[in-house]
């Protein structure tokens, strides 16, 4: 089915959706520096009037065209994004950079490839991205089934370096992987004249970092300490509001931090899950994060586990 086809039916399934729904959320971009925009997601988990964008995008206008940091959680997503890039140019979006594997990083792919637009990845993501895509096109499509028609879509000629210089019209994005964090094969765009980081899910500031059965949170750590070396001037993190790096040590650095030198520990001392999150459940110099309270005692467990196996 083309993605002319596609749209219109996502049309009248979004047309009915909205009409049966709440009222629908406002998506916009941010100007964070000379050409650059974020659109900053809310921090909530996905629901059907965010479309799954709880995460943030870049858009970056070159003298060729309009390019993408990530393209959002499937076709609904995408158009929303459109519509907000159309806000701030009249140019075509012709690329879109992918700094991750989680579906509001990449689902939305199909849609700006099929418009034209060249998809850029590393190699190690779009390993990630094909092996889980179908799984994470059912999860949007139980968020809400205006998903469905989402195909996931990779870069058709993936970066094989994990630290790649790409030029666009006029502008200069790096690429780069610093090891695998929140999902394998995670990415950094920096742009080194804007001296702006978009950090993918690398950084996550005013909410708690997500760790998942196959996050490497020893290696997390040490790629946000190896990112800590680009001179960025802000920081458009994975989730959450514009930053420095001071800002993002202390949600997202000191806390990986914490996590691994504790469970190494108690690990090492065979301490067993369960006490192992017994003593380290109150931790109030987070607390502040959002999702604090249901996300913490399963990052320890999680990470606690990691720790066991020798991950
Ligand atoms: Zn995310």
């Amino acid at each position: 089915m083309s993605i002319i086809k596609v749209f219109s039916v996502f049309a009248v399934l979004a047309i009915s959706f909205f009409s049966h729904s709440v009222i629908a959320m406002e998506f916009h971009f941010t100007k964070v520096a000379d050409k650059t925009y974020a659109y900053i997601g809310p921090l909530t988990n996905r629901t059907p009037e965010n479309l799954g964008l709880n995460n943030n995008i870049g858009l970056v206008i070159t003298d060729k065209g309009a390019v993408l940091i990530d393209s959002g959680a499937g076709i609904p997503s995408a158009t929303v994004l459109e519509d907000a890039v159309s806000k701030v140019t009249d140019k075509k979006i012709i690329a879109v950079i992918n700094t991750g594997s989680q579906d509001h990083r990449w689902l939305g792919n199909g849609y700006f490839a099929e418009k034209g637009a060249t998809i850029y990845a590393l190699a190690k993501t779009v390993k990630t991205q094909e092996s889980m895509g179908a799984g994470l096109v059912d999860k949007m499509t139980k968020v809400s089934d205006i998903f469905a028609l989402t195909k996931p879509v990779t870069a058709k000629t993936p970066f094989k370096k994990d630290d790649v210089k790409l030029t666009i019209g006029n502008t200069m994005f790096h690429v780069k992987h610093f090891g695998d964090a929140h999902f394998p094969g995670d990415a950094v765009v920096w742009l080194p004249e804007q001296k702006v980081l978009f950090s993918g899910d690398l950084i996550y500031v005013d909410r708690m970092l997500g760790v998942h059965p196959f996050s490497k949170v020893a290696s997390w750590q040490k790629a946000f300490h190896l990112a800590e070396k680009l001179p960025a001037k802000l920081i458009v993190p994975g989730h959450g509001q514009v930053c420095d790096w001071n800002k993002a040590r202390q949600d997202t650095g000191n806390y990986l931090d914490k996590l691994v030198k504790v469970m190494s520990v108690a690990s090492e001392d065979m301490l067993g899950v369960d006490q192992a999150v017994a003593d380290n459940k109150d931790w109030p110099e987070f607390k502040h994060l959002e999702h604090y309270d249901s996300w913490h005692k399963t990052i320890l467990s999680r990470t606690y586990l990691q720790f066991e196996e020798g991950i």
